[in-house]
């Protein structure tokens, strides 16, 4: 379960921002629709927030289908993720501590007989030292195996953990990765960009589209079509390094942000990756027969201290479209840019 940590006033409020919300759509006000958009009231996931605002704005309603979408997007696999996680940890907790307390009630004993003996010892002049050598032997050797047991418990214990841990960064890298391509998809690049710009590290950010590629889809299928994107994506990732980060931003998009990196040295690197495509001859495998070659589009925008993410992804944007006005195959930085280095 996720934690609410809200005061009841803050609560009703989003359940005032959700019921007119649920009643305008005739969403079913069942549990799955009303997390989804308390979430959105919420504002607690910026992705959600997003995709809901777009909606609204271009459907001015959103309708049941979507909602369950996006619940099972965003919210179901985070919930029982966590829920897991928890439900685990408390079970290993569980049994650590029976086994604690085991093990301590088994240390007073031991204690309490050693006691006894050094009053015996003390009290009697006739005390047969062979029964008690071997009375404290056993109870020694019962504590050292109470010790492997909790050893070999805590071991155990840690293994489980560590497994859970896997299992956790798994599941994030899935949530963050294109399952296309393999290269980190649209919602890694949204944590970033909105990382970058709430630190204001210094950052050029480059928007790079395939050329004429219904084209290509048209001629040759949409298999090939997806081979030259998983191409296209790795051919960008083997090119950048360090910092450097590519996403697939959508269909047959690529946002690429360069931290620290200056306007001049951006401009290298999409240079860079524009020829990187361009000059791979591409071949069926099948028949061996090549293929038009591929080329990409780049618009460039450097990111202005201060200023929101879609701020510089719109100047980027912008700067695309011109470069395909252009002719295409070329790297186009936004415009005040161009002005301020003509
Ligand atoms: P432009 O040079 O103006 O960018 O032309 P374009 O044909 O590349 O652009 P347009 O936006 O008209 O079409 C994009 C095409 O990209 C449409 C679709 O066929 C293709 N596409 C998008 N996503 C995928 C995908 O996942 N796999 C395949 N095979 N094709 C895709
Ligand atoms: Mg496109
Ligand atoms: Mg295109």
């Amino acid at each position: 379960m996720k934690d609410y940590t809200e005061s009841f006033e803050q609560a009703s409020e989003y359940m005032r921002i959700v019921l007119p919300l649920i009643n305008k759509n005739g969403i079913p006000p069942n549990p799955v629709h009303y997390a989804v958009l308390y979430a959105y009231a919420r504002g607690e996931n910026s992705n959600l927030t997003k995709t809901i605002d777009k909606i609204l704005k271009t459907k001015g309603s959103i309708s049941e289908e979507q909602s369950a979408a996006l619940y099972k997007e965003h919210l179901e696999n985070e919930d029982t993720l966590s829920q897991k996680l928890h439900e685990n940890m408390n079970t290993i907790m569980e049994s650590l501590s029976v086994q604690l307390a085991g093990s301590s009630q088994h240390a007073q004993h031991y204690g309490d007989i050693l006691g006894a003996v050094d009053q015996q010892l003390g009290n009697s002049n006739s005390i047969d030292l062979h029964e008690v050598v071997k009375h404290l032997s056993q109870e020694t050797n019962i504590m050292q195996k109470d010790i492997q047991n909790l050893t070999a418990k805590l071991d155990e214990s840690t293994e489980e953990l560590e497994r859970l841990k896997k299992e956790l960064s798994d599941a994030r890298r899935a949530a963050n990765t294109d399952i296309l391509t393999g290269i980190p998809n649209r919602q890694a690049f949204e944590e970033k960009i909105d990382q970058l710009t709430r630190e204001q590290t210094p950052f050029c950010f480059l928007l790079a589209d395939i050329d004429f590629f219904k084209n290509f889809n048209d001629t040759y299928g949409h298999q090939l079509g997806d081979k030259v994107l998983r191409f296209v994506a790795q051919t960008l990732q083997k090119h950048l390094k360090g910092q450097d980060m590519v996403c697939r931003y959508g269909g047959e998009e690529f946002a690429i942000i360069l931290p620290e990196t200056p306007f001049g040295g951006a401009i290298s690197v999409a240079e860079n990756l524009r020829k990187a495509i361009q000059k791979q001859r591409l071949r069926r495998t099948d028949n061996q027969e090549y293929i038009g070659n591929i080329t990409l589009s780049i618009g460039m925008s450097m990111y202005r201290a201060g200023e929101a993410a879609a701020s510089v992804i719109e100047r980027a944007d912008m700067a695309l479209y011109k470069a395909k006005e252009n002719g295409r195959n070329c790297v186009i930085p936004e415009s005040s840019i161009e002005t301020e280095s003509a």
